[in-house]
């Protein structure tokens, strides 16, 4: 059983304060872990996938609900249950320990928000086990302050999403117009926390700091530039930032027309020469042809 702490969830900014153990709150997620699949992935940034990759714990459920979402198949509403393939901390941590000797020894939490408090309980378990990865915490960005200082002690790398910088957009795609703010001071938090760079090993290897992702949505570009800006104005310039041009429109989600495409080559341009006419100079810069590439199965154990 995992150790909870406050039983009326307030781990995200909804702050449902349901009892999960009785009721669900926006994201849908019980009490116990659920998890769609533990796969080792190659696609992370270099200095976290290094040559073997990472083993990342994709948990189902998700507190923001985008609707353009990417992992729709396991993050959207009631998730089907076909697609759960771990239901407990015991078959997470032993597939966890199959799995981290063949990776770069990272461990990736993707989506870890609405079961953040499993976390420390997973990485507990596998260090009294010998194990000692470095742990990344790959979230949407929508998190709480006070989970994220939970956080602390057991994460190593942060790898946040920074989606919106229009609270009117973030309202209409992923019912969360607090989502600048919010992410906005969860940012802060993280880099208060892991200094706003990346520390690396003689091999380059990553073992603390921060990663930002941002995806470019197609007709979006406006949103892009501001998330460049509010960056540039509030984080140290040595902030590795990766921009993602992978968006593609997922099968069966209910889409604004603009979302029905993915990105063209002059929309991602515009954000890129924001990049670097703000002195951007840490980070990755997606292929626009990853569209095609970055797409993961969940109907699979292994989803990449
Ligand atoms: S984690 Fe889920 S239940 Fe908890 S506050 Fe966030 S959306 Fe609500």
């Amino acid at each position: 059983m995992s150790d909870y702490s406050d039983y009326h969830c307030h781990c995200c900014p909804r702050g449902c304060a349901v009892d999960r153990q009785a009721a669900l709150g926006f994201c849908h997620a019980g009490r116990e872990p659920e998890v769609a699949s533990i796969c080792i992935h190659p696609g992370e940034e270099p200095p976290l996938g290094g040559a073997r990759g990472v083993c990342n714990v994709f948990f189902a459920h998700c507190n923001l609900q985008c609707c353009y979402c990417q992992n729709l198949d396991i993050s959207r509403g009631r998730v089907d249950e076909a697609k759960i393939f771990y239901h407990s901390l015991d078959e997470v941590v032993a597939r966890i320990e199959l799995l981290l000797p063949q990776s770069e020894n990272v461990l990736g939490f993707v989506s870890p928000t609405h079961y953040a408090d499993s976390v420390p309980c997973i990485v507990d378990r596998l260090h009294a086990d010998g194990f000692n990865p470095t742990v990344v915490y790959n979230s949407n960005g929508y998190d709480d302050i006070e989970t994220l200082r939970r956080m602390e002690p057991y994460v190593d790398v942060y790898l946040p999403d920074m989606k919106y910088s229009d609270s009117k957009l973030a309202a209409r795609l992923s019912h969360a117009e607090d989502y600048p703010q919010r992410a906005g001071e969860a940012l802060m938090e993280m880099v208060r926390q892991k200094g706003s760079g990346l520390l690396c090993d003689e091999q380059g290897q990553a073992f603390r700091g921060i990663i930002v992702r941002h995806l470019v949505l197609p007709g979006e570009v406006d949103n892009s530039l501001g998330v460049l800006d509010w960056l540039a104005d509030h984080l140290p310039m040595n902030l590795h930032l990766s921009l993602m041009a992978q968006y593609y429109p997922p099968e069966g989600a209910d889409l604004p027309e603009n979302l029905r495409r993915t990105l063209s080559a002059e929309e991602y341009d515009r954000v890129v020469d924001r990049y670097y006419q703000l002195g951007f100079y840490n980070g990755w810069l997606q292929e626009l042809s990853s569209n095609e590439s970055c797409r993961p199965d969940f109907s699979q154990k292994d989803s990449f």
